[in-house]
């Protein structure tokens, strides 16, 4: 076995960890007031590649495989989570399903413009009506000659109010549904018919927009189905192929989050004197951290590993589950210690800590919820 990360993969650790600390980690705060990322910070990750991470080099990204782009991702939500999601959307569940299943011609039309980060793209699934039960989405396109008009309504849809690119999933046959009656298109923002509605107000992730997405009559024509004509119907296993390899990502950015609280509550722990001592001198202070330690190191294996197996070409529903699942419940359960070791001070919002806790709090919701995961967990293991 070899625990090894390739040089190439550690170079790009070491790119990421020096914008974070330089660039990213002294605006946090203001991002996080003013609930937006500034445009030249977008420019900067726009140098560095990191809306194309995952694209590979022939259509103008950097090509890196799973495991690569979990450790970009550990290093950024290190500071505040919304910087991931900026890139992260746009990169993952916004493009792949283009990437998986697109026509050659799809490719070479929109994947350059993603990942040079000139086009930011979203992915419109759920709905009102449609969360876990991604099949029953109720937004639909009606075949009109050689296009398919749309309307319906999509909320909760990371990026949709900075994309100029939609992947958006519909249903072209209601009996059908899941099985040959769903579609996935490729919509453009400039499309008539196509509007940004209301931004939600979150518990966390400032400085990244949620909003809805509305359908209005919106035509399309048949080339913007994913895939093309053969693809009409096939649009939810485009869809659950996207949200598969989203788990891992989401793995890895509950990893870092939960990384950098145990390196703050060890400082805080050596610094915070009460009954004369270091806090970190009390049996429970340290079971704590020691808790957060090992768990962290847990969640760290089975992520790189699961990640590791993918990029060997192995199949990795089960894994992939598994490391989603598990790291993002303990990031949470690290972030609650968190709070506990920094007393009074782990509520305030002059500390990061409340921060993290309430951003962390979102990743055993999002890109399937850990219920669904383990639903996915047991049926691998029950199936014949
Ligand atoms: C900040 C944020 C950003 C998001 N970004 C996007 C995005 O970019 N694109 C997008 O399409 N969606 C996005 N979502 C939506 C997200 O994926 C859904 O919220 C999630 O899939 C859960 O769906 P729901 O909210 O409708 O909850 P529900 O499906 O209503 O679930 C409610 C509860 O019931 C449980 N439950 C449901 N069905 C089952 C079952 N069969 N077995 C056991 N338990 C079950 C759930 O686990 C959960 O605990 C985002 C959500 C948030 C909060």
């Amino acid at each position: 076995m070899d625990f090894e990360i390739p040089e190439s993969l550690r170079m790009m650790q070491e790119t990421i960890r020096r914008f974070v600390k330089q660039d990213l980690e002294p605006i946090s705060d203001k991002v996080e007031e003013e609930d937006n990322i500034p445009e030249e910070i977008v420019q900067k990750m726009r140098e560095l590649g990191l809306f194309g991470l995952s694209i590979p080099e022939e259509y103008g990204g950097l090509g890196l495989g799973t495991l690569g782009e979990c450790l970009v991702y550990e290093e950024l939500t290190k500071t505040n989570a919304c910087f991931r999601s900026r890139i992260g959307t746009s990169n993952g569940i916004g493009s792949m399903g283009i990437l998986f299943d697109g026509t050659e011609g799809q490719k070479r039309k929109y994947l350059p413009r993603i990942a040079s980060g000139e086009w930011t793209t979203c992915f419109a699934l759920s709905e009102p009506e449609a969360g876990s039960d991604a099949g029953n989405v109720q937004t639909a396109a009606e075949r009109d000659g050689d296009h398919f008009v749309i309307n319906g309504l999509k909320h909760f849809i990371t990026n949709g109010d900075v994309a100029s690119l939609a992947t958006v999933i519909a249903v072209t046959d209601k009996k059908k549904r899941s099985r040959g009656g769903i579609t996935a298109f490729v919509v453009e923002k400039s499309t008539p018919g196509f509007y940004t509605g209301t931004i939600e107000r979150k518990m966390g992730l400032r400085g990244s927009h949620t909003c809805e997405l509305i359908f209005d009559n919106c035509r399309v024509p048949v080339e913007n189905v994913i895939g093309g004509e053969p693809m009409i119907g096939q649009g939810f296993k485009t869809a659950m192929g996207v949200l598969d390899k989203g788990r891992l990502t989401m793995g890895a950015c509950a990893l870092g989050a939960a990384h950098k609280l145990l390196e703050l509550c060890v400082e805080y722990s050596k610094e915070r004197v009460q009954f004369g001592k270091p806090i970190a001198r009390f049996q429970s202070v340290g079971n704590m951290l020691a808790d957060m330690a090992t768990e962290i190191y847990a969640g760290r294996q089975m992520l790189y590993h699961a990640a590791w197996l993918r990029d060997r070409g192995k199949m990795v529903i089960k894994e992939a589950s598994m490391a989603k699942l598990f790291c993002t419940e303990m990031a949470c359960r690290v972030a609650d210690k968190a709070v506990q070791i920094f007393g009074g001070m782990g509520y305030m919002k002059d500390l990061p800590v409340e921060r993290f806790y309430r951003d962390l709090r979102l990743y055993p919701i999002y890109e399937g919820t850990s219920e669904i995961q383990r639903l996915v967990i047991a049926r691998e293991l029950t199936k014949d």
